[in-house]
């Protein structure tokens, strides 16, 4: 039986989520890690988002003792999907793969290099752009602007898939969910963990991997405090507001991109732009995808219900394509990433020193995420999860120096 046979056949059986994970195990790490590279201890992961779900490939995979504690009930993060909603599944938060930023972790490398049959993607590249000014909509030349839709995208599957089915059924059984961390006491030889729920974890090494809005809020009480020179980087940080919205339309009456007043003026502060969902997806629905993160996400979610914002979008297509808009909407859904308590924006816009931004605490806490890419890769999933593979090769190296 050959491998695309028997995985046709554990498919069927339900079966092909562990085994699929068992064919990532054998990814190899050794681009970061050395064979001998390891810790003997206890590490816990703070976070079970992309860079959280990443350590713990890791560490299961290196053998090493270690527990997720996740604020929410679900696992993800910003990668996240909506199966129900389309003929097809639609990411909710990270989409496209932005082969253009270098990141290459390990457990993403099939993916990059076009390898994995079971997560084809495409390359993304939208032939029809209009843009909205001053009351007109003028039709532009989308080639003009290759360099940024110079993307790619899952053909089928999702950011939320890949991570979902490959990575965390191995490490399932380690997630804590509910469990919002409060206070990392590092003052000792081991690090004691609180959560809001009232339990206590300890461990050896803490990986924190929580995104930067909940470190700029205080909402983790670290003893003794973090240095002022780290807090001070972390609030320097940018991680702005942001939302998505997903409209199924009966009729399709708008381009591919429509961008509202100048597009590469937005590029530098946010994204800001509309776009046919379906594009090289196998659907015969029409669904318009709204992204807008930075200063142009405010008039959105500054009106705090998903009520106020659909209508909003709604008054703002219908006077752009003369009331369409209301003529055909059939449905919408909307993601406020603002609005989720423990996410509360969209990705970090590289303001800060990227290497005091990460640094450990004590050889004991480390810091990974999005924007905690010590080499300042922030915004993309594969920056998120290789600031992991950083870490804890920092973490390994560090236990190595001192013996144990
Ligand atoms: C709208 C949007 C569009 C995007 N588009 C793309 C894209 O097209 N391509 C791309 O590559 N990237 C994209 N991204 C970025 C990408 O989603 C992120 O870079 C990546 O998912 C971040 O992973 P992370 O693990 O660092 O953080 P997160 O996914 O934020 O995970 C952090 C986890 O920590 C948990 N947490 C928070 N506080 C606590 C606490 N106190 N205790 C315990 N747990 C806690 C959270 O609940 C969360 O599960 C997008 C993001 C957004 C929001």
């Amino acid at each position: 039986m050959n491998r695309e046979e028997f995985l046709k056949k554990f498919t069927v059986l339900g079966l092909a989520s562990p085994f699929m994970a068992n064919l990532l195990s054998s990814v190899s790490n050794e681009e970061f890690f050395g064979s001998e590279e390891s810790f003997e201890g206890k590490v816990i992961i703070v976070g079970a988002g992309v860079a959280g779900i990443s350590a713990g490939h890791i560490l299961s995979q290196k053998k090493i003792d270690f527990e997720i504690l996740e604020a929410s009930s679900v696992h993800g993060g910003r990668v996240k999907k909506i199966d129900d909603f389309a003929d097809f599944p639609i990411d909710l938060g990270a989409e496209w793969v932005h082969k253009f930023i270098k990141a290459r972790p390990p457990i993403l490398k099939s993916l990059f290099d076009g390898e994995n049959p079971d997560y084809p993607i495409f390359r993304y590249f939208p032939e029809t752009y209009s843009l909205w000014k001053d009351g007109e909509l003028k039709e532009k030349n989308a080639s003009k602007h290759w360099y940024i839709w110079n993307d790619w995208k899952f053909t089928q599957t999702t950011w939320y898939d890949f991570f979902d089915e490959l990575v965390t059924p191995a490490i399932k059984e380690r997630i804590n969910y509910n469990s919002p961390v409060k206070e990392i006491d590092y003052s000792s030889e081991k690090v004691v963990l609180k959560t809001a729920t009232g339990k206590e974890y300890t461990a050896d090494k803490v990986l924190v991997t929580v995104p930067i809005k909940i470190l700029q809020n205080r909402y983790i009480k670290f003893i003794p405090a973090l240095p002022e020179k780290q807090t001070k980087e972390i609030d320097k940080e940018w991680m702005p507001n942001g939302l998505k919205v997903f409209i199924e339309f009966s009729e399709k009456f708008y381009p591919e991109v429509l961008v509202l007043d100048n597009l590469v003026e937005r590029i530098v502060v946010g994204n800001y732009v509309y776009y046919d969902a379906t594009l090289g997806k196998k659907t015969a629905k029409n669904i318009l995808g709204l992204l807008a993160d930075g200063h142009e996400s405010e008039k959105y979610v500054s009106l705090k219900s998903d009520e106020a914002i659909i209508k909003f979008v709604m008054k703002e297509l219908d006077e752009i394509f003369d009331g369409k808009a209301s003529k055909y909407y059939v449905k919408h859904i909307v993601q406020n990433w603002t609005a989720e308590p423990f996410i509360q924006g969209t990705y970090s816009h590289r303001k800060a020193s990227a290497k005091k931004l990460s640094a450990p605490l004590d050889d004991k806490v480390y810091f990974a995420g999005e924007a905690m890419h010590p080499k300042g890769r922030t915004i993309a999933v594969q920056g998120a999860s290789e600031s992991s593979y950083l870490a804890l090769e920092k973490m390994f190296e560090a236990a190595a120096k001192k013996g144990r």
